[in-house]
């Protein structure tokens, strides 16, 4: 079968296995620790690799990276019973930030990179975090200050990322909007660039919110992280 955006092979029947798995998954796992992680402002780590064992963090991302090429509705699905049965939206969202972190890499990163960044964060062996938000005002995107200045081949960060970075204390890879072009006002000189989170010049700074305490959320400030120019994206 041939669905919309292009994926083959997902049937009636797929969904429903799908569905079942995600349910078992979600009360077995997620709901009865929530308490327990809601307490410690985090989940453990193994959710990552328990999810990606049955294929939960790879679905709709390609075969030659990990994943399996699913429609929306699969994913769609795959959010709706999580909601249903696991009882955290707040485990949901930084279980999933690959969800966010990763379509910028996937949509303009080159194949070498893909290669590097995508496969082990399908896994579950690495944490995925997309980090566009300034206290400027999230809104305004294209107010960002965060800058990326040229250096030989590297890029030198400076800037910080608020109000708030899902997955923000754990990421290892940080999937970051950067103003290249110091001088350009607005939309224009804004780009993408992957940091890995052990490159030094981060400070990440837990951020105590209202609720999903168990949804890791960070600030994060980068003084003078440099990174590969090949990192940026497109
Ligand atoms: C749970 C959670 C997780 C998040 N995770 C991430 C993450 O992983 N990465 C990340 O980068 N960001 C993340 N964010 C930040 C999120 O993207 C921003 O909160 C969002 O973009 C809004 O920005 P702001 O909070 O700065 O609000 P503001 O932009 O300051 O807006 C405040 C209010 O003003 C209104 N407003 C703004 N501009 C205008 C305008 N021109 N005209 C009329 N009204 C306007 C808005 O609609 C809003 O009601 C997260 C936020 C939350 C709540």
């Amino acid at each position: 079968m041939n669905t919309a955006d292009g994926t083959t092979g997902f049937s009636t029947e797929d969904l429903q296995s799908l569905q079942t798995t995600v349910e078992r998954f979600a009360k077995r796992a997620i709901a009865p620790h929530v308490p327990e992680w809601e307490e410690a402002g985090q989940f453990d780590r193994s959710l990552y690799t328990q999810a990606a064992e049955l294929g939960l963090l790879g679905l709709g991302y390609p075969e030659h990276l990990g994943g399996t090429p699913a429609p929306w509705r699969a994913r769609n699905m795959l959010s709706q019973t999580l909601a249903r049965y696991g009882g955290s939206g707040g485990v949901m969202a930084s279980l999933f930030s690959l969800n966010i972190g990763l379509p910028p890499v996937m949509a303009h990163g080159s194949a070498e990179l893909q290669a590097e960044v995508v496969p082990p964060v399908l896994r579950g062996e690495r944490i995925a975090a997309l980090a566009i938000t300034e206290s400027g005002g999230g809104s305004d995107v294209a107010g960002l200050r965060t800058t990326a200045r040229a250096d030989g081949a590297d890029y030198v960060i400076d800037g910080e990322k608020v109000f708030i970075i899902t997955s923000g204390l754990r990421a290892d890879w940080i999937t970051l909007a950067v103003r290249t072009d110091a001088a350009s006002k607005g939309a224009s000189g804004i780009s993408m660039v992957v940091v890995p989170g052990d490159t030094p010049g981060i400070t990440r700074t837990r951020l105590h919110k209202m609720g999903w305490h168990s949804s890791d959320t960070a600030q994060l400030r980068f003084d003078g992280v440099r990174v590969p120019q090949r990192y940026r994206l497109g």
